[in-house]
This record gives C-alpha cells, sequence and structure tokens, in this order.
C-alpha cells in the first residue's frame, strides 16, 4: 500500500483484517514514526484498535522502503494524495507518478498496480506506459478499485460497502484475467455479506468515483438551494428532505441543508469532473451549477450571521462549537468553517472555536489572531455575544442549551447545522436561526 493518510492507512488496516499480509509505505516521516509507534497520525473511530490488532497479529507493517514492500506482492495499490492542481481545477497526479516509477523500479515480479486514488480517466493507462517505459522486462497489470469510504465511518464503509468497482483492461485478450482473479480473491470476505463487486473497464472505473461524489455534491446543492426557498416560503426544509427522500428514487442521504460542502473529495472531484468534461468535449453544466451554488453558499454564510448578530460582529465574541468539515474526522481540509471563521475575524469578531478532533489541524488554516482555542463547548459559549454551530458532533447535540444560556453574554444561536429544534431554542430564551426552517413554532 503505497500512502499510509485516510485511505491506504483504512484500506491497509481492513485487508489485513480480511487475513491478507499489507505492508505500508508512507514517505511523510511525521506520519511514519506515528504508525511505527503502533500510534494512527489521523482520527478516524476504531482504527488504532484495528491497526494495533493487525500490527500484533503480524499482518501489517509500515516502513518507507518501497522495494521491501512491493517485493513478491501480488497487488500494489497506489493510495497517495491527488489534490487539485493550482488554479485549473485538474487533479495534480505528481505524487501518483512518483509513485508509480517507485513501483515500477522496485517490482520483481508480476503484480496488479492498482490505483486506490481517485484519478482521471485515462491515469491507469498512462501508469501502464510509465511501468512499461521503465521495466520493459516486467509482466504486469494494471486496475483501477476506488475507495468510496467516508471519513469517520471508514472502517464500516470499507468492511460493508455498498459496492466494490474494480476496473481492468478490458481491452487486452484475456489480459484481465489474472489481474481480476487477484482483485477477487482479496475482497472475497466480502462475499459472505454479499457485496456486490462490479468488474468494469479502466474508464468506467475511474469515472464512476468523480461521479458518484459529483451526483452526491450535487444533491446537498440541491437541498441547500431548497433550504433557501422554504425560508423564503415559511416550509421547513427538514420536512420536505423525509417528503422527498421517502421515494425511493430520490433516497434520504445527502439531503441535510447547511453552510455548504467541503472536505477532502467533493470541492476536488467536482473541479476534476468538469476539467475531464472540458478536455473530452462534453458539457457538464450540472456539476458546473453544483459548484457555483456552493461556492455562493459559503460565502453568503458570513453575511448571515452578521445579519442574526444584528448587521455586525464588530466587537462581538462569538463562540463556535465545531471546525472540521463533518463530525467524526480530524480532517479540516476545504472545511466551510475557513473561510466563514476568515470573514468573521475580518469584519472585527472575536473568535472561541472548540472542535472535538479538528483543532490541530485547524490552527495553521485559520487566522492567528482573534481567534482563542478552547477546551470544550462551554468553555467556548463563556461570555460570548452569540454561538455558531459549523460541524454536527453528537457531544454539541448533547448539550442543554440550557447550559450554555446561562454562561453566554449574549442569546444569539445561529446554528448552521440543524442541531437544535426552533420551538426548544425560542422557549429557553435564545433569538435562534437555523437553514431552511421556520424560526419559531
Ligand atoms: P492523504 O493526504 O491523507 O494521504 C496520502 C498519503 O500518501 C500521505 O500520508 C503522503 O505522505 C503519502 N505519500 C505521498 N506520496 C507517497 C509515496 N510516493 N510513497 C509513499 N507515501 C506517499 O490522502 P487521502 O485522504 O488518503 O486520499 C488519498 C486518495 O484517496 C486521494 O486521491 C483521494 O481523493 C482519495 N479518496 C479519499 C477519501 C477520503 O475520505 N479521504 C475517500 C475516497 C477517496
Amino acid at each position: 500500500m503505497i500512502g499510509g493518510g485516510y485511505v491506504g492507512l483504512v484500506s491497509a488496516a481492513c485487508f489485513a483484517e480480511f487475513g491478507t499480509e499489507v505492508a505500508v509505505v508512507e514517505t511523510h516521516p511525521g506520519r511514519l514514526a506515528t504508525l511505527r509507534k503502533g500510534e494512527i497520525p489521523i482520527y478516524e473511530p476504531g482504527l488504532d484498535k484495528l491497526v494495533s490488532e493487525n500490527i500484533e497479529a503480524g499482518r501489517l507493517s509500515f516502513g518507507n522502503d518501497v522495494a521491501a514492500a512491493v517485493a513478491g506482492a501480488d497487488a500494489i495499490f497506489i493510495a497517495v494524495g491527488t489534490p487539485p492542481r493550482n488554479g485549473d481545477g485538474h487533479a495534480d497526479l505528481t505524487y501518483v507518478f512518483a509513485a508509480a516509477e517507485q513501483v515500477a523500479r522496485a517490482m520483481t515480479g508480476y503484480a496488479v498496480i492498482v490505483t486506490k486514488s481517485t484519478v482521471p480517466v485515462g491515469t491507469g493507462r498512462r501508469i501502464a506506459e510509465t511501468v512499461r517505459r521503465l521495466r520493459p522486462d516486467l509482466a504486469f497489470d494494471v486496475a483501477s478499485n476506488p475507495e468510496f469510504l467516508r471519513e469517520g465511518n471508514a472502517i464500516g464503509d470499507f468492511m460493508k460497502p455498498d459496492r466494490v468497482v474494480i476496473g481492468t483492461d478490458t481491452d487486452q485478450p484475456g489480459g484481465t484475467e489474472r489481474a481480476q482473479e487477484i482483485m477477487r480473491r482479496l475482497y472475497r470476505p466480502l462475499y459472505v455479506i454479499e457485496a456486490p463487486i462490479l468488474f468494469t473497464s479502466l474508464e468506467s472505473s475511474e469515472l464512476i468515483k468523480y461521479a458518484a461524489n459529483s451526483f452526491l455534491a450535487m444533491k446537498i446543492s440541491f437541498i441547500n438551494e431548497m433550504a433557501d426557498l422554504c425560508e423564503r416560503v415559511g416550509a421547513d426544509v427538514h420536512e420536505l428532505a423525509r417528503g422527498i427522500g421517502m421515494d425511493h428514487r430520490i433516497g434520504r442521504k445527502f439531503l441535510h441543508a447547511g453552510p455548504g460542502y467541503g472536505g477532502s473529495c467533493f470541492p476536488k472531484d467536482t473541479l476534476a469532473l468538469m476539467r475531464i468534461a472540458q478536455e473530452a468535449g462534453a458539457s457538464s453544466r450540472l456539476v458546473e451549477a453544483t459548484v457555483q451554488v456552493n461556492d455562493a453558499r459559503k460565502a453568503s454564510m458570513g453575511a448571515r450571521i452578521m445579519s442574526a448578530c444584528g448587521g455586525s460582529v464588530r466587537g462581538k465574541t462569538i463562540a463556535v462549537f465545531g471546525l472540521t468539515f463533518k463530525p467524526g474526522t480530524d480532517d479540516m481540509r476545504d472545511a466551510p468553517s475557513i473561510p466563514i471563521i476568515h470573514r468573521l475575524i475580518e469584519n472585527g469578531a472575536l473568535v472561541r472555536a472548540f472542535d472535538p478532533a479538528g483543532m490541530t489541524a485547524a490552527r495553521p488554516l485559520l487566522p492567528k489572531h482573534d481567534i482563542t482555542y478552547c477546551t470544550d463547548a462551554i468553555d467556548a459559549a463563556t461570555g460570548a455575544n452569540a454561538v455558531l454551530v459549523l460541524t454536527e458532533w453528537n457531544e454539541f447535540r448533547a448539550i442543554s442549551p440550557d447550559r450554555h444560556r446561562d454562561l453566554m453574554t449574549g442569546k444569539v444561536v445561529v446554528d448552521l447545522r440543524n442541531i437544535w429544534e426552533p420551538s426548544s431554542m425560542a422557549r429557553a430564551g435564545f433569538d435562534y436561526s437555523s437553514v431552511g426552517r421556520p424560526e419559531r413554532r
């Protein structure tokens, strides 16, 4: 497994749990040192236990030596980052090709080289060309096996997936059977739970990942637009989401209105899909609109908060509950909290922030001044003029609003994740606003 980040580490630990021997190669010295100590460098529920048990069982190891890891391997997964390339939205494949070259040089015999990273259509074939150029002597196959896990629920998603997608080079007559057989063997434990395994061409598999994420992002932008409409016409976006989600053709998931999607995948994968379509001469107008709606939404949140605070936040203290892009992770990549907090501080607010897992990752991304990192939500609310909910961690839902009301100097609550009920917040004496719901009932 080349790359020991969110995807590489979770995949490695889960494959090891399935009984496969996995060697993880990680080049980041800090991450590697942590992993070698038996600790994990990211926050992901249950992962520490899974990693330590599998190290102990001798199935999981960590190092920085590609040659040692790939020697004798049946499958070599590339699970390195594919961040957006500066400026043009295209996925930056520098890490992928660097890994592919290292792998090619180190291989000692036949193996399937599998991209687990999310990569644009055509990357698998380009990896095959790279390997062939560097090692014309070598027998190998390439495969695409995109990962659909969600941070915060990664182990469950990996162990009980809705489906596993495996793309192989279907242009090669008979050339894919060996690769398919190895991949089938790796995922065999999932046959017990009857998880569907979908074999496709390389191109389909690569595109499936971008299409899936773009579709989910589109659902979020859709419900956010509906939330704005609900506010204008006096409807309730929760009732609306339930009413449409009960239709199986639509489905209940990803219909939660909020401050706009963020994270390490949706923003970059929607941009990359647009770029792939543009280069192929195809249109991607729905995805373009999805991105525009989301950008506008994130940008409009500052004004919404200022208006809830009486038109200005200058000199006001705002308690921020939650910084990560979603609960259950320490991942701060593209979190909506980043532009929102910058905007508030630029407009003269003082911020008291708390997040159960994301504080360390948040610090370098947030303003250096006018922000205090607190020990918990109650500490953040103490002396604040307003509370702003940015991430729906369960521990925030569990706080009785009466508790922080008495510690605050103001009574404004802006709940961008709809974790509380408008009627009970009004009864508790708050000046409460949320997303897409009538303010009082
Ligand atoms: P990450 O940044 O957490 O992890 C990548 C790791 O690879 C880093 O630790 C880095 O040090 C290491 N690395 C880079 N080059 C290396 C090399 N040559 N040898 C060894 N290690 C190397 O990224 P991530 O979140 O795990 O994402 C990886 C890929 O999976 C991306 O393409 C992403 O789009 C995709 N993906 C991510 C998620 C998610 O929820 N994070 C879900 C599905 C798919």
